[in-house]
């Protein structure tokens, strides 16, 4: 397809930080965004060249915004396929609703990964008490009970020890159904990145290790510290995906590293990711970049990381109150997301510490360069 030229609108669905770091990577591309999110003041129409304030339901308001924008692009996962549906005959949606909808629900997502070729904990689809108890007798204990859609940040699930806990969680998650997954005793928690253009070109980021903190991502490190051929692995997961969606956009997979060298494929986002953060300071090319230069037509280079990095999650008051020791220190880059609230378990920024490359895979515990 021929590029969009700058000055063009890109519309973005969703109003939080990767839509703000997607509006900032096109502002420097000459592009203007156009948000779209029922908050107003969100982290993305504070960016924004031009912002609807609508619910993701309103039929006029999406008509209006398509008329206003030459593509369009989502940054939260849970945008209704409705709202899609509703865009696609207007305006180029990229990604499109398939992605969307797959990456929306658990069940569709495993089946998917599954289709792909991919490994994924053993699962089974819990519809009903019994099924609960049937699934429980096949997977055996511990296990994690989770929601199939609009689960995020841990929130939606429950790890199951004992027969004891199962009734609570059952009552407790929603909404139904649930799947339930074996408990996968994982040596790492790795995730891969892949962009794809309208012409199928492909590009990876390095395969990252994530660590998280209270079921939120906490540090991510890239390159991951793990073998060679774990990491290719992980990007040839990543790219096998992306190419069967055939996918415009980016496409984030998170997946266990189990003791054995195996990768399990956990979750997938057709979005920038959390984990894909160290790629704007660390590469040529970061990911919100690559996202805007994908929906946009422009060619898709290779990352060019030219650094080591530890990237850290300000996640809530605490974490937060660092930004003045961070924006003070060296080699580290810091972003702040502008949310006007902070409140305990929000995502309030982060910081990346860059290293000179090849430190990561010297280091002994390279989680103690995350900047603070
Ligand atoms: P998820 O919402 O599926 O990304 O899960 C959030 C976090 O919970 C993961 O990053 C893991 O740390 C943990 N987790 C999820 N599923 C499992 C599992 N089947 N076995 C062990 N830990 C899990």
């Amino acid at each position: 397809m021929t590029p969009l030229p700058p000055g063009s609108t890109i519309g973005i669905l969703g109003g939080g930080q990767l839509g703000r770091m997607s509006a900032l990577a096109a502002a420097r591309l000459g592009y203007r965004c156009h948000v779209y999110a029922p908050e107003a003041d969100s982290p993305g129409m504070q960016v924004a060249a031009a912002r609807t304030v609508a619910p993701y339901e309103d039929a006029a308001a999406l008509a209006g915004f398509a008329a206003a924008v030459d593509v369009v692009t989502f940054e939260f996962e849970n945008v209704p396929a409705a709202t899609l549906d509703i865009l696609a005959p207007l305006v180029p949606c990229r990604p499109g609703v398939e992605s969307l909808r797959i990456g929306q629900d658990r069940v569709l997502e495993k089946r998917f990964c599954e289709s792909a070729g991919l490994a994924v904990a053993p699962w089974r689809l819990v519809e009903s008490r019994e099924d609960l108890a049937s699934a429980i007798a096949a997977l055996g204990l511990p296990a994690v009970l989770k929601t199939t859609r609009l689960g995020y940040d841990g929130r939606g699930q429950a790890v199951l020890r004992s027969t004891a806990d199962l009734d609570a969680a059952w009552a407790r998650l929603a909404p139904r159904p649930l799947v339930l997954e074996a408990f996968v005793p994982f040596e790492r928690e790795i995730s891969a990145i892949a962009a794809r253009g309208a012409d199928g070109t492909l590009v990876t980021f390095d395969a990252t290790e994530n660590r998280h903190a209270r079921h939120i991502l906490d540090i991510s490190i890239a390159p991951a510290p793990v073998p060679q051929a774990v990491a290719d692995a992980a990007r040839a997961h990543v790219a096998a995906l992306a190419e069967s969606l055939g996918l415009v956009g980016l496409l984030a997979l998170e997946m266990f590293l189990l003791p054995d060298g195996r990768l399990l494929a956990n979750e997938m986002a057709p979005r920038p990711h959390n984990s894909g953060h160290w790629t704007m300071d660390a590469c040529l090319c970061g990911q919100f970049e690559m996202h805007v230069r994908a929906v946009a037509g422009l060619p898709l280079p290779e990352p060019g990381r030219h650094h080591d990095a530890v990237m850290k999650n300000l996640v809530g008051p605490e974490s937060f109150a660092a930004w003045p020791a961070l924006a003070a220190m060296p080699a580290v880059a810091l972003h702040l997301y502008g949310k006007a609230e902070v409140r305990e378990g929000r995502k309030l920024g982060h910081a990346t510490h860059l290293l000179a490359p090849g430190t990561v895979s010297k280091a002994q515990d390279p989680g103690r360069f995350a900047p603070v």
